[in-house]
């Protein structure tokens, strides 16, 4: 069962003009016809292969979304400019004035600030629960409510989503499950456990090269349709569109990730072991000590492990800058947000990709502000990158 997105993606066979091993890039926002009558025929129903307008789709774009299908396992995806471009279609698609959504109070911090600040515009309302626990889950739905949103290992406190539950009590109230996997491609496979929506920032580990932004939504042909419809389409009206260029470079990285997400994976354990047997505090999903080991356990892919990312409680603010500093200095890797790079990236999010959560709510949800999150890179000589590390984590009086 594991290997069969990586075998899917394997097998994509895609022939570029002239023979070409890689697709031709279409460099086209739009497209001829050679009779106007076929032109008035594709407004009015889609035809697989033909191509209108770039904004609806493209063929460089149709290409990574069936890769992007295939590594989820859904029946078709749709790519835009950025995770965000993503969210926001997809909830403004499902979601109309009065309804309602329960998420994670622990997501990313731009979800957060859009569900928060911009969707009351909408008059749309988000109730944020601890995902974790069901019964808090199950009392925040009402009449209103139209979807569950989380992530799958959620971002910065890696707190992890009980899907099969959560898709439980969200088939029987007949609403949608939404789920964000940007922290873990090819580790858990939402779709599988019961999701009928699945997002990812391509920014992150998908492209893995952080040389661009990208989003995806990967769901059933029908949602897909609704979301490029000419008229009504959240994705095709609002226009977060992917340029075909990009599309076609995330294509190529998209087939070394299930060698990376090992990789990030098997560095990331060895990383948190070691802190953790240094007494430092650490959180990582494939250490028992995390709170979640054994649901974890039960739903990922056990061959990509537990991910890239752990966490690390500094203590407070200046203490985790020292240490960023320090790191960056050390060449362990860069002082930057994002993640899924191929080298070390490290950022406090209190100060940085959550700071659009106020500081009382992030007290509350367990954020510290010395936290500091790490996505552990692709090095071949993590041993060497441990001795390096300790030598920071001394310096700032971390370890003895
Ligand atoms: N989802 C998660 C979990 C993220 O970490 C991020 C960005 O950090 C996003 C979505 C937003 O993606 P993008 O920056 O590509 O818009």
């Amino acid at each position: 069962m594991s290997k069969e997105s990586a075998n899917q993606i394997q097998d994509l066979q895609f022939f570029g003009e002239y023979g070409g091993i890689n697709p031709s890039i279409t460099d086209s926002s739009t497209f001829t016809f050679m009779s106007a009558r076929s032109m008035e025929e594709l407004f009015e129903i889609e035809r697989e292969g033909c191509y209108l307008y770039s904004r609806h789709t493209n063929p460089m774009n149709a290409y990574l979304g069936q890769a992007l299908a295939s590594l989820e396992g859904t029946e078709a995806a749709h790519v835009a400019g950025s995770g965000m471009g993503s969210i926001s279609s997809v909830i403004l698609q499902l979601c109309n004035s009065g309804d309602e959504i329960v998420a994670a109070r622990t997501i990313y911090g731009g979800t957060y600030a859009f569900f928060k600040n911009f969707l009351p515009k909408f008059n749309i309302k988000v109730n944020f629960v601890d995902i974790t626990n069901l019964e808090k889950v199950e009392t925040a739905i009402n009449q209103n409510t139209k979807m569950i949103y989380c992530e799958g290992i959620s971002n910065p406190l890696l707190e992890i989503a009980n899907i099969p539950e959560l898709s439980k009590i969200s088939r029987a109230k007949n609403l949608k499950l939404v789920v964000d996997n940007t922290f873990s491609p090819f580790v858990l496979k939402p779709k599988e456990l019961g999701a009928d929506i699945v997002i990812h920032s391509l920014t992150k580990f998908i492209n893995g090269s952080s040389d661009t932004l990208g989003g995806v939504v990967c769901a059933s042909k029908e949602f897909i349709s609704q979301m490029i419809d000419v008229n009504s389409g959240a994705a095709m009206l609002l226009g977060p569109v992917m340029d075909g260029l990009r599309a076609a470079s995330i294509l190529k990285n998209i087939h070394t990730l299930h060698l990376r997400m090992k990789k990030h994976s098997e560095n990331a354990m060895f990383i948190a072991k070691k802190l953790e047997e240094s007494g430092v505090r650490v959180v990582y999903p494939g250490l028992e000590s995390h709170r979640s080991y054994g649901l974890i356990s039960e739903l990922h892919q056990k061959e990509y492990g537990y991910s890239g990312l752990l966490t690390i409680d500094a203590e407070n603010h200046e203490r985790a800058n020292t240490l960023m500093e320090l790191m960056q200095e050390e060449n362990i890797g860069y002082l930057a947000v994002s993640l899924g790079f191929y080298k070390t990236l490290f950022s406090s999010p209190g100060s940085s990709t959550s700071s659009e959560i106020p500081e009382d709510e992030q007290a509350e949800m367990g954020l510290s502000s010395g936290l500091v999150r790490m996505s552990i890179g692709l090095d071949e000589d993590i041993e060497r990158t441990w001795q390096r590390m300790q030598k920071c984590l001394r310096a700032v009086g971390l370890m003895k």
